[in-house]
């Protein structure tokens, strides 16, 4: 493949041209070997974004035999904090990837990158500066106008030096004097008009305590670091590619031992959230949601707690492909991803969200059955279970009414259905209280339908999930919507489009037996209402359980319309 069609194929989507070009460096021995890393700051958790940049580095360095290592950007201590380390750690770990000994932190850098500060300055490449960050920003120009030369850019090697030791040694306050690059104040692009490489910031760092008051930009850190690890492919999102030529200009002025090569991909987007960790601390820190890990955030962490399984995430990342091309993703085809998956591997059990008690008159009084029922019709290995059935059991009240129209096919006056994995059962009375609410159904069942078919070859319409009511145990179980109703919200205010609705939390729904066992972490299916996970707010008394995804999928539909 050539360089343009590699372009080409950048521009229109589908695929991941990052991973051709890594193949077309190892075929022509450009690359010797493939090591990338994913570079997180620590001043949030992780979301579906990151996912993609992690599924990216981690599957490009197992696709060609390499490494990807997992680095933490921590340049900024104002902002950085423990927790968020190690809620990355977890959440990589989880997502499926193995980073080894791979394990460092830009903070490990901070003595080498100081020394190569001093040797930029020695070679008359960088100076300290006076200027306050407000009268830099002043001097830095626009697009249209260059930048003017601070006063003190004519600073000779010995002075600069001594500042910036003295820099060093705390002498100065916040602000008071920065190290700038010595490139070029009129360059076309911006980031090459003198960028700062050290600010002073007297603030204690996660990893390196007070041990130093001035800290590398990111930008000064960032391709450093990947030189130092001898990253090969540095990849990271659209937004830096204006500064790869101050990338590349500090990697040619500076002894790095190996040479990276920085590309860039565009960000993913989704409908109905934000994916900036901006926006997320905006979302938890103002209360909107629960926490990092609410269910309703696209943080890996709510995802997880919300039931949405790694490999589902790990899907999603392969099939929305890697390119230059901004776009916006569809949240339901996340949907679409976990649902498929779930529908695989998901055990099937009976829960009933809304209850409506029916009695089987003619059912013997204190017995119970035992019935058979199929833990997943997709995976014969998953065997069967027994589902205790008795007199008195629940149903889902949407499933009645009392005067159905003719395409209802569920339970209504004088009506039969199938109970899945049971009997056949006829309405016969409506119980209702002082308001006209109806409290209990009435009904009799036909004992030869026990295996749900009748043996007159009779046919019923609908089937109902159930539960036995003695047997039945309550729970909680919280349905989640979209965070943002309408439209995709990466823009302003998206704080006023925030779904009112996005939680729906139902109280004494009542689960068969067998949900008792579901482990932590482990998505079912309720049976016509979609897959469900417990959630850690759980106790004995009263389980939680999260709707991680509903059976309806809109996404599919939509694509076979646009197919035909
Ligand atoms: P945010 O805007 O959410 O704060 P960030 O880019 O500042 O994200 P970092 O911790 O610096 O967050 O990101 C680590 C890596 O993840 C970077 O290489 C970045 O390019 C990538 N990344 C961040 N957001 C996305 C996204 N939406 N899609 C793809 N990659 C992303
Ligand atoms: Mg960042």
């Amino acid at each position: 493949m050539t360089d343009t069609d590699t372009e080409e194929k950048a521009e229109e989507g589908g695929g991941n041209f990052i991973l051709d070009i890594i193949a077309e460096d190892v075929a022509s021995g450009r690359a010797k070997e493939v090591v990338t890393r994913f570079p997180p700051e620590p001043n949030g958790y992780l979301h579906i974004g990151h996912a993609k940049s992690i599924c990216l580095n981690f599957g490009a360095a197992e696709t060609f035999g390499g490494r990807c290592h997992l680095r933490f950007d921590d340049t900024n201590p104002l902002k950085e904090e423990m927790k968020f380390i190690d809620s990355i750690i977890e959440d990589v770990r989880w997502l499926g990837f193995d980073w080894g000994e791979h394990l460092y932190f830009a903070s490990d850098y901070f003595e080498r990158l100081y020394q190569w500060a001093e040797g930029l300055i020695e070679a008359e490449l960088a100076y300290v500066d006076d200027l306050t960050a407000d009268e830099i920003r002043e001097h830095r120009g626009t697009l249209t106008e260059p930048g003017r030369p601070s006063p003190h850019r004519g600073r000779d090697k010995e002075e600069s030096l001594d500042l910036f030791r003295r820099m060093r040694g705390g002498e100065f306050a916040d602000g008071e004097k920065v190290l700038r690059a010595r490139i070029d104040m009129a360059s076309g692009n911006i980031n090459m008009r003198d960028p700062v490489l050290y600010r002073i910031l007297h603030a204690t760092h996660p990893r390196t305590g007070d041990a130093w008051c001035i800290y590398p930009t990111y930008d000064f850190a960032h391709g450093q670091s990947d030189a130092i690890e001898g990253v090969t492919h540095s990849l990271c999102t659209l937004e830096f590619e204006d500064h790869r030529p101050l990338y590349d200009w500090l990697i040619e002025n500076l002894a790095v031992p190996r040479r990276p090569r920085q590309y860039e991909f565009a960000r993913l987007n989704l409908t109905h959230t934000v994916l900036s960790k901006r926006r997320l601390t905006e979302l938890v820190a103002g209360g909107h949601v629960a926490g990092w890990d609410d269910p309703r955030l696209p943080t890996i962490s709510g995802l997880r707690r919300r039931g949405v399984p790694a490999a589902a995430i790990r899907d999603f990342a392969a099939r929305i492909g890697v390119t230059k091309k901004d776009a916006v993703v569809e949240m339901a085809a996340l949907d679409h991803c976990a649902r498929e998956l779930l529908n695989r591997t998901a055990p099937r059990r009976m829960a009933v969200l809304r209850p409506l008690k029916v009695v089987i008159e003619n059912y013997p009084q204190g017995e119970t059955e035992e019935l058979e029922a199929v833990n997943n019709p997709e995976d014969e290995a998953a065997g069967t279970r027994k589902v205790p059935f008795s007199r008195e059991i629940h149903i889902e009240r949407e499933d009645f009414m009392e005067d159905p129209p003719k395409k209802f096919f569920r339970l209504g006056p004088g009506r039969e259905v199938r109970l899945r994995y049971a009997y056949f059962i006829t309405c016969t009375d409506v119980i209702k209280d002082a308001e006209g609410a109806v409290t209990e159904l009435r009904c009799t069942y036909d004992p030869e339908t026990r295996d749900g078919n009748a043996p007159d070859g009779r046919k019923v319409r609908g089937t109902l999930h159930w539960v036995s009511a003695e047997h039945a145990f309550s729970a909680e179980v919280r349905l989640y919507d979209h965070l943002i109703a309408e439209g995709d919200a990466s823009g302003d205010g998206f704080l006023d489009r925030l779904n009112p609705d996005s939680l729906e939390v139902l109280d004494g729904c009542l689960f068969e037996p067998a949900l008792g066992d579901t482990a932590p972490g482990e998505t079912v299916q309720f049976e016509r209402q979609g897959y469900f996970c417990p959630d850690p707010d759980s106790t004995p008394e009263k389980p939680v359980f999260n709707r991680a995804v509903g059976l309806r999928d809109s996404w599919a539909k939509k694509q076979k319309k646009k197919d035909r």
